[in-house]
């Protein structure tokens, strides 16, 4: 079994933390890789950057075969396919990419057709793709609204409903999994602390919430399981003004207790571990994966 170390990513700004009082240093995890995923197929949406690659890279590794779905240039996707080829893993899967807007019925289908024709079926869906378009409500215009509530929610909606015809249509095989299928959505912290100038954002992650747990006890009885995941401040394009000048870095660190960005890794792991018979009696859950910025940080000098 290979074990990974997962990189520090020990630049300027998270060094400048570690030096600042008595807290102690920083200790990024290493952890073992296990082929936990062997034989199951994987769709990852807006899978070429960000935590999306990540979780393809390490969904790859634990033995998956992972169709990396992306909507912008080539050349990062397929970046993202060598990088789970050659993730140094003796038992992953096989890795390809396919471009799809998931806010596009006809082309989620063929995501979803091409996947089965090339692997056979379908086992997990991790829903990532997203995006931000942000602006006062006031000046926030019915093109920003609903190209976010239609990426964000539409899509995901999009991508379950595939995925759950394809769970149901297979069924489920003891040999590989305990369930028929997994689906795992990213929502945010933002499905539950309320932020402002961003209320198309928002809006779509409380949507992806009551979405994903209606969803779940829905499909609960043809073992199927559904779950959420809702990351913090993870380092990522998505957010990079709010972590890569130190002075950015510091006003973020306000709103973490555990006093450190996310990376992508953070999120991997337990995207493989949810997607994994471990994993079997969850459903409907969403998982914090924050560093404890749900936990009222405002209040941590007593309020
Ligand atoms: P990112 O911008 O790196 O990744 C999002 C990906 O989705 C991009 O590759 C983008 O090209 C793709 N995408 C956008 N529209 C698409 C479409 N119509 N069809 C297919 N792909 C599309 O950002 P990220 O931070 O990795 O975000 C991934 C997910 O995590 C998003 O759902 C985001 O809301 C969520 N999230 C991120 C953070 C964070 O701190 N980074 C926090 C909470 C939630």
């Amino acid at each position: 079994m290979s074990r990974i170390a997962i990189p520090a990513k020990m630049n300027s700004t998270m060094i400048r933390d570690l030096t600042s009082d008595q807290l102690p240093q920083v200790v990024m995890p290493a952890c073992e890789v296990r082929p936990v995923l062997r034989g199951q197929t994987a769709i990852i949406t807006g899978a070429s950057s960000g935590i999306g690659k990540g979780i393809a890279i390490a969904l790859c590794a634990a033995g998956a075969n992972v169709v990396i779905n992306y909507i912008g240039p080539d050349s990062d996707a397929n970046a993202v396919v060598e990088g789970a080829t050659h993730c140094g893993c003796a038992t992953r899967g096989e890795a390809v990419a396919f471009k799809a807007d998931v806010s596009d019925e006809s082309q989620v289908h063929a995501l979803f057709a091409n996947t089965v024709d090339r692997f056979g079926t379908v086992d997990i869906l991790v829903n990532n793709a997203g995006l931000q378009q942000d602006a006062r409500i006031e000046d926030m215009t019915l093109a920003q609204w609903r190209r976010v509530i239609d990426v964000n929610l539409t899509g995901q909606f999009l991508c379950a409903r595939e995925a759950v015809r394809e769970f149901k249509r297979r069924g489920v095989r003891p040999q590989v999994s305990c369930a028929a299928g997994k689906i795992i959505c990213l929502s945010s912290v933002h499905e539950v602390i309320p932020w402002a100038g961003h209320v198309n954002y928002a809006a779509s992650k409380g949507g992806v919430m009551l979405m994903m747990k209606s969803i779940a006890q829905e499909v609960a009885p043809w073992r199927i399981r559904v779950n959420s995941i809702c990351p913090g401040a993870i380092r990522t394009p998505i957010n990079r003004t709010a972590w890569e000048t130190p002075d950015a870095y510091n006003d973020l660190m306000k709103l973490i207790p555990y006093k450190r960005i996310g990376e992508p890794e953070d999120i991997a792991r337990l995207a493989v571990w949810l997607s994994s018979d471990e994993a079997d009696y969850i459903t409907g859950a969403s998982l914090f994966v924050d560093g404890g910025m749900t936990l009222y940080p405002g209040f941590e000098t007593g309020g």
